[in-house]
Formats: structure tokens, sequence, C-alpha cells
């Protein structure tokens, strides 16, 4: 990960600092630059994030699965074939001048491609968001107890709120290609399991590569916590599968969902 703090470090004066200032701020409002405000018992520490700048990736993020008790992997897939260049960088920076609302109280960690979030009160849930040539994936994942379950599934309804209105308000600055959108999708298990089903592109029935996936389209809102899907591709028995807590995206335990601004 590659944090830059304090930027203009050898700059003084007043004049410099202003002209820090104004020029981090269009950073900022341009994506190029992420604030986060990190809160100490007694002051607020600010880090300035550069998510287009990073190289390094970290292999454990993408093998990352979420648990049964947590929300299903969901994959926000580019119909028009690729992620715009610059797209991902852009809604990391949002997000993590967003995510403090959501208590956000760590800084997260980026890396080529790659975001890893700790939210939650006692830093309980860990929210990876992944891009690959054609699609964006959300792994979100609990590690606290029953007690936690409500929060959570709160929690992960007002995430995939917030990054949809990003990526919305995205796609919108990306009009000058074209016709940028993007459909929401779930990996399907049927292909994934079917051993007939061989990766076009590396000639293998076990590809994980996440451009690889044949990915299924979310047809509405889910509000059920079984959903059945029905693969195409696939003939018999097993082209039909099941699919556990997608509508913990969806809808909350919780009578009343906040959504941000
Ligand atoms: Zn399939
Ligand atoms: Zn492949």
């Amino acid at each position: 990960m590659q944090l830059i703090n304090k930027v203009f470090e050898d700059l003084h004066g007043s004049g410099k600092e202003a002209l820090q200032r104004s020029v981090l701020d269009m950073m900022e409002k341009y994506g190029f630059l992420a604030k986060f405000h990190h809160h100490h018992s007694n002051s607020t520490e600010i880090k300035y994030f550069f998510p287009a700048q990073l190289r390094v990736s970290h292999p454990e993020l993408w093998k990352l699965t979420p648990q049964e008790s947590d929300p299903c992997s969901l994959i926000f897939n580019f119909c028009n074939g690729f992620v715009p260049h610059g797209l991902f960088p852009q809604l990391v920076s949002h997000l993590i001048t967003l995510f403090p609302k959501l208590e956000c109280t760590k800084h997260p960690k980026l890396y080529c491609n790659g975001a890893h979030f700790l939210l939650g009160k006692k830093s309980q849930f860990d929210l990876v968001l992944l891009c690959s040539k054609h699609c964006i994936k959300l792994v979100f994942k609990g590690y606290d107890t029953d007690s936690e379950q409500v929060a959570g599934n709160s929690l992960a309804v007002q995430v995939r709120t917030l990054i949809e209105q990003e990526l919305e308000r995205l796609c919108k600055q990306w009009h000058w290609l074209g016709n940028v959108h993007y459909d929401v999708c779930i990996s399907c298990s049927a292909c994934e399991s079917s051993s007939a089903t061989q990766c076009k592109r590396h000639k293998s029935a076990s590809c994980l590569d996440q451009d690889c996936m044949h990915l299924l389209p979310i047809s509405s809102v889910v509000n059920e916590p079984v959903t059945l899907f029905t693969c195409p591709e696939q003939v018999g028995e097993h082209s039909r599968f099941t699919l556990t807590n997608l509508h913990k995206w969806y809808s909350s335990s919780t009578s009343e969902v906040t959504v941000l601004e």
C-alpha cells in the first residue's frame, strides 16, 4: 500500500499553504485523492490516499470468500465489456471519504485493483472491493457472533446502496464513452461446479479468474432468504441452483435503513 501523508511537507508559508489546499481540493474533487479523517481521542488526523497510483496487489484479497451467514459476493458487471479506465480508483476515493459515516474508523488498505475496508464499531466486518477487466466484485464478511448479525445486515444494505449511488454517478461522468452501465450479478454456481464447463480463455475447468466466471444478473431487488437461479448454459438437474443471503444486500431485518445522501 502506498500511503502518502503530508504531501507538501517541505512547503512553508501561508501562500504555499493556500496553494497546497487548493491543489488538494481540486485533486479530491476529481477523485485522484481521498482524505480520510482519522479520529484520535482528542484530535483528528487527515491521511491522504491516491488510489490510482497503487501498483502492489494482495493475492489473499482475491481468495476472500464470505461465510454462510454473510451476504453472498455481489458483482457489478460492465455491460459494454470493460470497467472504464480510472473508474475504480475514483470509486475507492469517494468511498474513503464517505465510509466514516458507516462506522469506518480505521483507514483502509489499498492495493492495485483492490481495496480493503474495516467496518463496524469494533471493525468486525471486512468489505473488499476487487476490480478486474470486466467487473467489480464486493465481498462482505463478518467476524463476530450472532449479536452482531442485525448490525451487519443493515450495514451491508447501506454499503451496497452507497456503492451503487457512487457507481451511477461515475457512469454518468463517463457518458462520453457512450452507454456505460452495469448489471448487478452473482457468479453462477452451476457453471462453477460443472466439470464440463471449460473457461475458453485459459482452457481450464477450474479457472478462478474473476473475468472468466459465468455471471447471472439479478432481475430485481431480492427479499427472500433463498433465491433460485437458472443457468441457461447448463442442462439438467444441476442447471438450477439456489443462493442464500443475497437478500442481505437488499433488505434489512432492522425496521429502518438509513440511505446516505
Ligand atoms: Zn452458468
Ligand atoms: Zn479463465
